[in-house]
């Protein structure tokens, strides 16, 4: 039985009817920029996320764009940013001209290490990028004291981690700024491109609403140079028909990494995942650390079975050929280094079914015990 890494389609099939509504109310009124259903999806996933304001954008990457542009954030300053994490974390920094200043993640939970930032924050560093990696909150009690203590700004990445809580908080309501992404792999996935951003900030959410739209207000008028970073009508529209269904799925990944858990448990060449006290990842991947050097025999292992799987990430930010001579901190990253070469990342769709994450633990057993 061939076991897909992410099927989007079975998510879609039991919701065609009510995407076909969609589709139509936005085809008939004529508004496919801004509009009522743009407002709509930003107050029904404000409401959601638990958050005063939510703005939408074009993408997961704009949205950490924009959250810098609002923040002033550019050439001279310094931004933290963990080594290992998707390059669009990193890419938003360089594109304003700020600096990274890559810092290691720690290995049970990939995210950003905390006592690495220490030796590393410098008097032109002026914010702090923590990621969700994974779908896993950062431990947000730490950070903000962090924060505080070198009078950071935080920003928060949570493309992967959509309705993940820390001691029963969202993520994205911890930072100045939360990034979100509804690129289709996410836990909310969108039909294209699409994005969020969340903030308490009455001001904050002002301004990247203007800058979304060429900084424009009023009409015509532009006080600042910004984009065009809108999310399509559309997709807000479809994103409605499956806002309502979220918490179902991450229940349902939840209930695939607990049968990983406990199915993997026990097999002397892997690390699992691990989820701290006080937070409640919404599981966007299950990834594996593979001792030994082994990851990309397992991983053949695998795909001879038919189990699709993924390596979330092949190389560390800092040895990115883009950012060679790009930032500082990039000496020791060692933690970084050792998981782009042991993690590999198993099927955790919702969807899944019983049989197939069986089939994943049974084809995961015989690579080790035909090893051994
Ligand atoms: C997906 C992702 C992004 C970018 O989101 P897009 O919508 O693809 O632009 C940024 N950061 C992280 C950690 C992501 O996983």
């Amino acid at each position: 039985m061939a076991v897909p890494l992410l099927d989007v389609s079975r998510q879609h099939a039991p919701l065609r009817n009510a995407f076909d509504t969609a589709y139509d109310r936005v085809m008939h009124s004529g508004r496919f920029i801004f509009g009522p259903e743009m407002e709509a999806f930003e107050r029904e996933i404000a409401d959601h996320l638990e958050v005063p304001h939510a703005v939408s954008l074009s993408s997961g990457t704009d949205a950490l764009l924009v959250a810098m542009m609002a923040l002033g954030i550019g050439p001279g300053d310094e931004v933290l940013c963990p080594a290992f994490t998707f390059f669009g974390t990193a890419g938003a920094i360089v594109r304003l001209g700020a600096t990274p200043v890559w810092v290691d993640v720690l290995p049970e939970t990939f995210n950003i290490d905390l006592g690495d930032a220490a030796g590393k924050v410098g008097s032109a560093t002026k914010a702090i990028l923590p990621v969700h990696l994974f779908g896993q909150p950062c431990d947000m009690d730490c950070l903000a004291g962090f924060a505080t203590k070198h009078n950071l700004i935080v920003i928060e990445d949570a493309a992967q981690a959509i309705g993940a809580r820390y001691g029963g908080q969202r993520v994205g309501s911890f930072g100045a700024f939360g990034a979100f992404s509804f690129y289709p792999t996410k836990n909310l996935g969108a039909f294209g491109d699409a994005g969020l951003l969340t903030t308490a900030d009455d001001g904050l959410a002002e301004r990247a609403r203007r800058l979304r739209n060429h900084g424009m207000h009023p009409k015509y008028h532009h006080s600042v140079v910004g984009g065009n970073f809108r999310m399509d009508a559309l997709q807000a529209a479809l994103l409605r028909v499956k806002l309502p269904h979220l918490e179902s799925y991450h229940a349902s990944r939840r209930a695939h990494a607990a049968f990983y858990n406990a199915a993997l448990s026990g097999i002397e060449g892997l690390a699992l995942p691990m989820v701290h006290g006080g937070m409640e990842s919404v599981w966007n991947q299950y990834t594996l650390r593979v001792r030994g050097d082994r990851r990309d025999a397992l991983r053949e292992h695998l795909a001879a079975a038919g189990v699709g799987t993924e390596i979330y990430y092949p190389l560390p930010l800092h040895e990115q050929p883009c950012f060679a001579g790009v930032g500082r901190g990039g000496e020791s990253l060692a933690v970084s280094a050792e998981l782009a070469r042991s993690v590999l990342s198993i099927p955790v769709f919702p969807e899944l079914t019983d049989g197939e994450r069986a089939e994943v633990v049974g084809g995961i057993h015989r690579f080790f015990e035909e090893a051994d």
